[in-house]
Order: structure tokens, then sequence, then C-alpha cells
């Protein structure tokens, strides 16, 4: 059992005072002992007295004469009621007519078995015998003392009212002074210390009791402390610890609050994802060290830039959330975007290091973009996405198109690889036509891919993916496998044909990418003079001593080198020169101009033109025998295209082929 410090102090007291109690009442009592006999010891020597001096009086005169003596005495005594002499039961003379009467036994104190003070509250009358004698015979009167219990009483009553002052009302003050200091100084104090350290609130005022107040000084420091720590984990597991900018979970937090802020409020509002481009490279060439603090000046900045009370929160390395809630329309919104923009890519200097960034940006607006945070995440991640592929240091908004893009990007790079096992991939092939003769000399590898819901899938769409997810690699050392083995096959059947086979960017700047293809080349035992790669400009994007390199080695196989789609990428004519290409691939743009002024002029510069740098030129897309007869116009060596054939199975193709030769 628990008790308060009030019950025990209570229990104390309760007990302190019953054996005070005991103390007064056993001296109480005493006392009142004390005061009977000392009230029956004075009657008992006054009656003695009287019966001594009467006995002595009737001897010399008649008993009448005593008369005036006991009405003085009675007269004079304050206990008394009355005194008679009897004599036997008759009455001989009374100081009051009213006791005349001898007492019976029970009104006379006879028997002293009973204390002094019930024995002067019982009975009424005392008596004594006074002795005569009348000649020789010794007789006796009775003398009665009457006594006067009101006076008797009076004595008593007086102490009571003593008693009970003393012994009842002042204990219950007390107790109720106890109780109100108990009170004030011990249990409020403890109270409020108990709220203090409970709520943190209100600091308690020092106690008047010294123990008590070192415990409160104490615990008060206990309970701030406490109270700090506790603040300092808070924040610790809501900051980002480099940035000092709200973490991830805190920012979930935040969202929620201003969903739920702008759900009430009927408002939009807008988070940016900012991705810092290249930043990898910046903390590989200069350290974690600057790339870190570049990260605390990024994050002071846009904090900055924003209100106080948007959210900023990174959430991963180079990666920042910013929830903007207060614009006013689009055009705001696109200036503040671009301010933070612009003021991230103002030259830094860490450690006297001048850096240089620039940042992508993801947008996603509530509700429009998702209603929830991990949606609206999500969303803005993709717009970023779209930002960076657009060439970065841009900022692009969420669109729906973009998600089923995203999507369409997600499902295609899970099935790839699934259908590279599977044996989903073929390769197609479109025939390589002489413009002159017409006659079929070699043929364009395509891949297609019907998927296993039998959907199929254009290379227009799965290629840009496989280029950026980098499956392009392994997809496109298949096709050169397939390619080259067909090759084989043909050489084998005594088939005079060439390949021409795409390669992209990517895999060209594989290390492995030329001894792999010498490799193809020996175990297959083809003529390499037979095979040409076709590689778009995109390649030289990338131009390095290492793709020099590349280039020479693979001229020195002896492969040739296409240059596909030519005239749609930014043609910098350079490249024909440092570069050893053999043939152009003029793009089909062109060829569907062809009868246009400008188209015209395009098509006869790049034949001319490649004609004075002894390349051969392939004119892609011929659907139609005016296209032809336009090309058998100008010196243009070969055509590809609808007129001769779409791209076929190499069993049609081959038929094709020997239909051709007929
Ligand atoms: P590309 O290299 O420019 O290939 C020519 C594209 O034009 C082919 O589309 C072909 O079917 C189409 N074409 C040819 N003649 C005509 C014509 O007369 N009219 C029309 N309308 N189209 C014609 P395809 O096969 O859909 O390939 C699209 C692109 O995908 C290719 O463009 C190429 O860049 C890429 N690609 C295809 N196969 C491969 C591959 O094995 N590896 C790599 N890296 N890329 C490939
Ligand atoms: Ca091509
Ligand atoms: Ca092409």
């Amino acid at each position: 059992m628990k008790l308060t410090i009030k019950q025990v102090a209570l229990s104390l007291m309760l007990f302190l005072i019953s054996s005070m109690y005991m103390f007064f009442a056993h001296y109480y009592f005493t006392q009142r002992d004390i005061t009977a006999e000392v009230l029956i010891s004075r009657i008992k020597s006054d009656l003695s007295e009287l019966s001594y001096i009467i006995s002595k009086q009737v001897k010399k005169e008649p008993i009448e004469t005593v008369k005036p003596l006991l009405d003085r005495k009675s007269a004079n005594t304050d206990y008394l009621n009355a005194i008679a002499i009897f004599k036997g039961q008759q009455v001989v003379m009374s100081t009051d007519h009213r006791y005349i009467t001898y007492p019976n036994a029970n009104e006379l104190y006879t028997a002293p078995n009973v204390d002094n003070f019930t024995l002067l509250h019982s009975k009424q009358a005392l008596k004594t015998d006074v002795h005569y004698f009348e000649g020789k015979i010794k007789k006796y009167y009775t003398l009665i003392f009457y006594i006067d219990k009101a006076f008797i009483k009076q004595n008593f009553v007086e102490a009571k009212r003593d008693f009970i002052l003393f012994f009842i009302l002042i204990p219950i003050i007390f107790i109720a002074i106890v109780w109100l200091v108990l009170g004030r100084l011990i249990v409020k104090p403890l109270e409020a210390l108990r709220q203090y350290a409970y709520y943190n609130s209100k600091l308690p005022a020092p106690f008047k009791v010294k123990e008590i107040e070192y415990i409160r000084a104490s615990m008060v420091q206990t309970f701030n402390r406490l109270a700090q720590e506790k603040e300092e984990l808070y924040k610790l597991s809501r900051t980002d610890s480099l940035s000092g900018l709200a973490n991830r979970s805190y920012l979930n937090e935040r969202v929620a609050q201003i969903i739920d802020l702008s759900n009430r409020e009927k408002k939009e509002f807008a988070l940016l994802f900012l991705d810092l481009d290249h930043f990898k490279s910046i903390n590989d060439s200069l350290g974690h060290d600057i790339g870190d603090q570049l990260l605390k000046s990024i994050a002071h900045e846009i904090k900055r830039i924003v209100r106080l009370n948007d959210v900023v929160a990174r959430v991963g390395g180079d990666e920042f959330v910013i929830v903007l809630t207060h614009y006013k329309g689009e055009l705001e919104l696109y200036e503040i975007i671009e301010r933070i923009q612009t003021q991230l890519m103002k030259p830094w200097v860490i450690k006297t290091y001048p850096i240089h960034v620039t940042s992508s940006i993801g947008v996603t607006v509530f509700p429009k973009d998702g209603n929830d945070i991990i949606s609206l995440l999500k969303n803005a991640d993709i717009a970023m996405y779209e930002a960076k592929a657009r060439g970065r240091r841009g900022y692009h908004f969420f669109t729906e198109a973009l998600n089923v893009k995203t999507q369409e990007y997600i499902e295609i790079t899970n099935s790839m690889r699934e259908a590279l096992k599977n044996g989903n991939f073929k390769l197609y092939y479109q025939p390589l036509n002489d413009v002159k003769t017409g006659e079929i000399y070699g043929a364009e590898a395509l891949i297609r891919w019907t998927n296993s819901a039998n959907e199929y899938i254009s290379p227009n769409l799965f290629i840009p993916i496989a280029e950026q997810n980098g499956f392009i690699i392994e997809l496109g050392k298949w096709v050169l496998e397939t390619a080259i083995k067909q090759l084989k096959t043909w050489q084998n059947n005594d088939v005079a044909l060439k390949i021409s086979i795409n390669v992209a960017a990517l895999q060209v700047q594989q290390q492995d990418f030329v001894s792999h293809l010498k490799f193809l080349i020996t175990t297959n035992e083809v003529q390499a003079s037979n095979i040409s790669l076709e590689i778009t400009e995109n390649v030289f994007l990338n131009d390095s001593e290492v793709l020099h390199k590349t280039f020479s080695e693979i001229k020195a196989l002896g492969v040739q080198i296409s240059l596909d789609d030519f005239g749609t990428g930014y043609s910098s004519l350079s490249y024909l020169k440092t570069f050893p290409i053999d043939i152009l691939k003029i793009d089909k743009a062109f060829l569907d101009d062809y009868d246009t002024e400008a188209g015209a002029i395009f098509i006869e510069t790049i034949v001319n033109m490649a004609n004075t740098l002894k390349l051969r030129v392939v004119a892609e897309g011929v659907e139609t025998l005016p296209q032809l007869t336009y090309l058998q116009s100008l010196n243009c060596h070969c055509y590809q295209g609808y007129y001769c054939s779409q791209p076929v199975e190499i069993n049609r193709f081959n038929k094709l082929y020997s239909e051709s030769l007929l």
C-alpha cells in the first residue's frame, strides 16, 4: 500500500494526539478525584467540628440554644442547603423547614465503597452523631448536613469546560494548521514539481522547506537536461546532419501537414525534385570534403532563396526536395524555379577551388500530379529525369504523357532481358541496291522484337531505352554475332553479299568492342571488308583520343564504317575528315523532300561532297520510282528502301536475292 505524504502526516498526528488525549484524560480524572476528595474532607471536618461544638454546648445548656449556631453555619457555608438535628427519626430542629425528614439510606453518605466523585454526585446528606448525657445515660442526637448539589456540580463543570477547550478544540485547530502548512509547503510544491516533470512547462517556485528545495533544484536540473536531450534527439531524427536541412522522414511529416492544409484551403503547392548535374565528377575529382562543403553551401543558398516556411530537404547525395507553398500562378512558380537554378549556377569557391554546378529540376503540383507524398515525389523524379534527358540545367513539369513514357520505359527495361534469353529478338534484312543496275549487293540487319504478348515493338522505341539503361551493350553483341554468322552462311553458300550492322555509340565506347569484333571475324572466318558498321553522329559527341584509336583499329581490321542518318544530327563536317569513314547514308527525311528545291540542293551537295571525299553514298528510304530515277541522275551509288523491299526475314530475303539474280 502506498501512502501520500498527507496520509503519513495525518496518521502520525492522530497517534500523537491520541496519546496526548490519553495522558490528559488520565490527568483530568485524577484532578477530578482530588477535587472531590478535598471537598468531602472539608465537609467531613466541618461536620465533626460542628458536632464537637454542639456536644460541648448541650452539656451545659438545652439543645434549643444551638439553633443560632446552626443557622449561622448554614448561612455561611456555601455547600450547605440546610443543617438539621434529629433525635432518633424525630426532627429536633432544622435551619430550613423543608429539611425535616430523616434522609433514607440511599441519600446518606454511609458506605464509602464508591469513589468520592460519584459519592458527591449521588448522595445528598452526611450525618454524624452528637453524644450527650442525660444523668448517667449516654444518649445521642444525629446531626445532618444537607448538601447543595448545584454547588458541587459547579465545581466540576468548570473543570470540564477547560477540558473541552484544551483537549478538543486546540488539537483540532492544531491539525488544521498542520494540514494547511503541509499542503502549502510540501504537497503543493511537490505537485508542481510533478507537473513540471510531466509537462515541462512552468518552472516550480523554490520551496520553503530546505530539504525539499534541494530535491527541487536537482530535479529541475535533471528535467531540463532530459528535455534538452530529448529535443536534440528529436532534431537529429528530423534533420540531415550534413546540410542541416530536413531529412526524408521530416519531409514526409511536413508534406502530410501541407497536404492537409491545402485540402482544407483548396490550394495547390509545388514539389520540386532537384538533382545536381555531374555532382559525382566533382566528388571524384576534388574529393568528398569539397563535395560535402559544396552541398552545404547549396543547401544554405536554396534555404535563402525560398520563403521561411517552405520546406527544403535533402533526400539523397545530391538530391534536394523543395516544397513551395506560396506563389501566385504559374508565372511566379517559373520565376522561383529559375531563380533557384541561376543562383546555384553562380561560380562557387570552396576552399579556394572554383566550382561550377548546374541542376536539373522536376516539378509536380498538388493535387493535379499526385495527392500524396509518394506519388508527388515519384512524378517529380520522373520529370527531373526528363529534364536531364533534355540536356540538363533545366526544369521540367510532370505530365501524364511523361508518366506513360516512364511506365513504358520501366516495362520495356524489365522485359528486354527476358526477351533476349527467350530468343524473342530476330534480325530482319533489308536489301541495299545499286542505283545504276538495281542489283542487290548487300543487306542492312535490323532488329525486330515481338514480345510474349505477340505485340510488335518498334526499335525506334526500345533501342533508345536500351541505350539509356545500358542493355544495348548486351543486345548489340547479340546483333553483331547474329549478323556476322549470317554473313558466314552466305559466304559458305558462295553468296557475295555485304552486311551492314547498326552499332550504338555506347557499344563503340566499350573497351572490348574491337577485340570482340575481331574475335567474331576470325572465328567465323568471314571477310572483314564485307562488313560495314553503321554509326550515328552521336558517337562524335564524345570525341576523344580513345575514339580515334577505336576507329583506326576497326579500319585496321578491314571493316567499313558508315555514317548513318547523315544530315539529321549536328553535322560538323570536320568529322568526315578526321575519322576514317567510308560510307554516308543520307537520311530518309531528305529523300522525302527530293522534289523541293531545298531537298534537292541538299542531296546534290552531299553527293558531290561525298564524291570529292571519295565516300560512297547510300540514299535511305527510297520508296518510289521517281525517287530512284532522280538518284540515277546524280552520281549516287546506292539506295535502300521500300521500293525494293521492306526489311524481311532471312528466308524471304534470300529468296528475294535469288530472284533478283535471274
Ligand atoms: P535506321 O538505322 O535509320 O534504319 C532504317 C530504318 O528505316 C528502319 O527502321 C527501316 O525499316 C526503315 N526504312 C527503310 N526503308 C524505308 C522506307 O522506304 N520507308 C520507310 N518509311 N522506312 C524505311 P527500323 O527497322 O524500324 O529501325 C529503326 C531504327 O532503329 C534504325 O534506324 C536504327 O537506328 C535502330 N536499329 C534497328 N536495328 C538496330 C540494331 O540492330 N542495332 C541498333 N543499334 N539500332 C538498331
Ligand atoms: Ca541503319
Ligand atoms: Ca538510317
